[in-house]
């Protein structure tokens, strides 16, 4: 754990003389990314009411993450540049959660750059970069919600959390854990939900606002993924779904509509590692997921040496700069090289 009593003072001592905060997390965000953030937030405000906190998200949050509180004060660097920017350049902290590497903001992390505001990492993903000025990384942690609440305890007590944000870091904690199934790894994990619902978190109504709010077209592309996409490798226990941007307008894409797709194929008994590939809109690159199940494939390896990415040992994610199709035969070739 590198979040001792040393890394709490420091952090102490950086907000005490802080004015105006950011708090940034990273391109596409999750359930945890987005929960983190608001939560951190919330908590800050009330810890700090002198400070001012604003979140900044690369591009826009998926719709079933917009009920959280503060996520409509949140800004979002792909749609309001020049307010993100023009806060920049006042703001004197920067806290970077759920991500490595600052270039995981990418346009934003970019902006960022251009000023020497000191950076605070609070994150769960493994190998942090060497670019932050206060880490408090620690891959054990099922989610960075999970290491939020862990530093708010620390900082001053369970009694500065409201209950939007007890609903923010629940969010986090069950869609990084897929509702408690992996990344569970102490008993302090299923402690933390215990205290959200103390907290006045209703489980029931949380899990449905995040599973249960999917389009009809969401549901039609998943059954157009498993039924004429899915390309099983039983030779190499893998299988990948592969999406073209025509099919993703098809089926009226919106930002989180193929969440949790690429973890299907793993339902399969044999398959233990499962990809999705999707053309980006732009359609400069290939957007890669990339899962594994058990403890003998590191996805995180796999996404760091061939896709220019990185992520958890079990869930990855990268880029590929090329057409699918190419993406596909690099992929299939990975495996015969490699399995
Ligand atoms: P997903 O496949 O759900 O997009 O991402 C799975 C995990 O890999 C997440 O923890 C995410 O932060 C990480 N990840 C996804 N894409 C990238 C990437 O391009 N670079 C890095 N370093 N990590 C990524
Ligand atoms: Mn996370």
């Amino acid at each position: 754990m590198l979040h001792q009593a040393i890394h709490i003072q420091a952090l102490q001592d950086m907000l005490g003389s802080a004015e105006r905060c950011l708090v940034a997390s990273h391109v596409n965000p999750d359930g945890d990314a987005v929960g983190a953030s608001l939560a951190w937030r919330s908590y800050l405000r009330a810890a700090y009411p002198a400070l001012e906190v604003r979140v900044a998200f690369p591009n826009r949050l998926p719709e079933f993450l917009r009920w959280i509180e503060g996520a409509e004060q949140a800004l979002v660097y792909a749609d309001s540049k020049e307010a993100v920017e023009s806060y920049i350049k006042i703001c004197d902290l920067v806290f970077c959660l759920d991500l490595n590497a600052i270039d995981r903001l990418e346009a934003l992390g970019e902006a960022l750059a251009d000023r020497s505001i000191p950076r605070v990492l609070i994150d769960h993903h493994l190998k942090p970069a060497e670019e932050f000025d206060l880490v408090f990384s620690d891959a054990s942690m099922s989610s960075t919600s999970e290491l939020v609440y862990r530093i708010a305890l620390a900082l001053g007590g369970k009694s500065l959390l409201t209950k939007g944000a007890a609903e923010a870091l629940y969010v986090g904690l069950m869609t990084d854990t897929g509702s408690f199934s992996f990344n569970v790894n102490t008993p302090e994990t299923f402690r933390m939900a215990a205290d959200l619902m103390e907290l006045g978190v209703d489980k029931d109504e949380v899990a449905s606002k995040i599973y249960d709010s999917y389009s009809e077209k969401r549901m039609r592309l998943l059954g157009h993924c498993l039924l004429n996409k899915m390309r099983a490798l039983p030779k190499h226990k893998a299988a990948y779904i592969s999406l073209s941007r025509k099919e993703l307008d098809d089926f009226g894409f919106q930002p989180g509509d193929t969440e949790g797709f690429v973890n299907m194929p793993l339902s399969i008994k044999k398959v233990t590692l499962s990809a999705l590939f999707t053309e980006s809109q732009d359609k400069t690159h290939i957007r890669v997921s990339l899962r594994s199940k058990g403890k003998d494939i590191s996805v995180n390896e796999m996404a760091r040496k061939h896709f220019k990415g990185g992520g958890h040992f079990n869930a990855s994610g990268g880029k590929y700069f090329g057409s699918l199709e190419d993406c596909e035969a690099y992929f299939e070739n990975i495996l015969k090289t490699e399995f």
